[in-house]
């Protein structure tokens, strides 16, 4: 059967592989399968979005509330921004795609750095635009404004912080790019990470009622799948002049979020002092990955996320580390597919990172 030529070129997304998948091909017991693949919150969601939940879970026969009132101003409230500057969708994802949707054709030109998340590239190419990358893996801003300036683009793709690599640019310089830009292109400021690189550096942080009224041509995205630990949820949202979100809306199905979920983030807004526990503990617990990896003489990218990204330069195969993790029951990224001889590993519990670090070493030498 013939389909539309584009997708000829669309590579499907790989996700980190499920626990279910490590039990059937290796038969480990769930119980001690850890998975740090996926950058989850590995502290779990806050017992208070549970009870809320199984409450919630009375109600299933009736569709959700579409306007998305409550989670609309819960958000517009924590952002200081008006409703109607705001778009939900299922995972932040899903707004990823509106933007690419709402702005690009086959003519259109988009612009990310060469090593970012993998979804960019591939909403891009359904709609058949051309994907212009910087040549470094990390974002270097250089090389962003000579290829914009080469080339033009539609859409800008800016990860701040970066997956799968960890880094994060300064909101100063992000600024003084976003000057040079023009109005007519749309710049995705993708801050699934911002809580965590708010907390480890204020200069990394971006606020997205400033970043908005600043350049009126920037969204800023936002996910509750990562420090808010509702990655079984799918729920992010996006916020933007009432321009571009009068735009998105036109893209989108109808009760596009469940009402578990939406109750869910609503819940979840409600109690900051857990998601700050967690990103607390995500900082102290990765400085026993960047001790480890330097006890072993691996490069690592400092890390304004809940990962860490460690290099093998010509010591070791991601690859094979991966693998062999993975036959012992640990889940991480292998960047290979990036081009990276790196693994990435999201930053679990104490108790995970101990049993990561032992069976690393199992791993290592057995590689040697
Ligand atoms: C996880 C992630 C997202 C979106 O996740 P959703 O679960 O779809 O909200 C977006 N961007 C980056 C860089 C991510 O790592």
């Amino acid at each position: 059967m013939e389909f539309n030529k584009v997708l000829d070129n669309v590579t499907i997304y790989e996700a980190g592989k499920p626990i279910e998948l490590v039990v059937r091909e290796y038969g480990i017991d769930p119980k001690d399968i850890i998975k740090l693949a996926s950058n989850e919150n590995p502290y779990g969601t806050s017992p208070k979005v549970t009870a809320k939940i199984k409450e919630i879970a009375q109600n299933m026969f009736v569709y959700p509330d579409d306007s998305m009132y409550e989670l609309k101003e819960a958000l517009s409230n924590k952002f200081n921004v008006e409703s109607s500057n705001v778009i939900i969708g299922s995972g932040s994802d899903q707004i990823l795609e509106f933007c690419v949707h709402a702005k690009c054709d086959k003519d259109s030109k988009i612009l990310m750095s060469k090593t970012t998340f993998a979804m960019y590239e591939i909403y891009g190419k359904q709609t058949g635009s051309t994907i212009i990358k910087t040549v470094d893996d990390e974002h270097n801003l250089e090389q962003f404004s000579a290829e914009y300036k080469k080339h033009g683009a539609d859409i800008i793709f800016l990860c701040l912080p970066n997956n799968p690599l960890g880094e994060c640019l300064d909101k100063e310089d992000v600024y003084e790019f976003l000057k040079t830009v023009d109005s007519n292109t749309l710049v995705v400021v993708d801050g699934a990470y911002q809580e965590y690189a708010s907390f480890k550096d204020e200069k990394k942080k971006i606020d997205a009622k400033d970043l908005i009224s600043t350049f009126p041509n920037c969204i800023y995205l936002g996910t509750f799948s990562k420090a808010y630990a509702l990655g079984g949820m799918r729920v992010g949202y996006g916020i933007a002049q009432e321009d571009i979100i009068k735009t998105l809306y036109k893209l989108r199905a109808p009760f596009n979020i469940t009402t578990l979920t939406l109750a869910a983030a609503i819940e979840a807004l409600k109690d900051e002092d857990f998601v700050n526990t967690c990103i607390a503990k995500n900082f102290d617990e990765m400085t026993r990955y960047e001790d480890y990896a330097k006890s072993k003489g691996f490069d690592y990218i400092p890390s304004y996320t809940n990962f860490i990204t460690i290099k093998f330069g010509n010591k070791f195969s991601s690859k094979e580390v991966a693998q062999e993790l993975l036959q012992r029951g640990i889940i991480v990224r292998d960047l290979t597919g990036y081009g990276v001889n790196a693994i990435r590993i999201t930053i679990g519990s104490n108790e995970q990172n101990t049993k990561v670090f032992k069976i690393l070493d199992e791993v290592l030498e057995k590689l040697k």
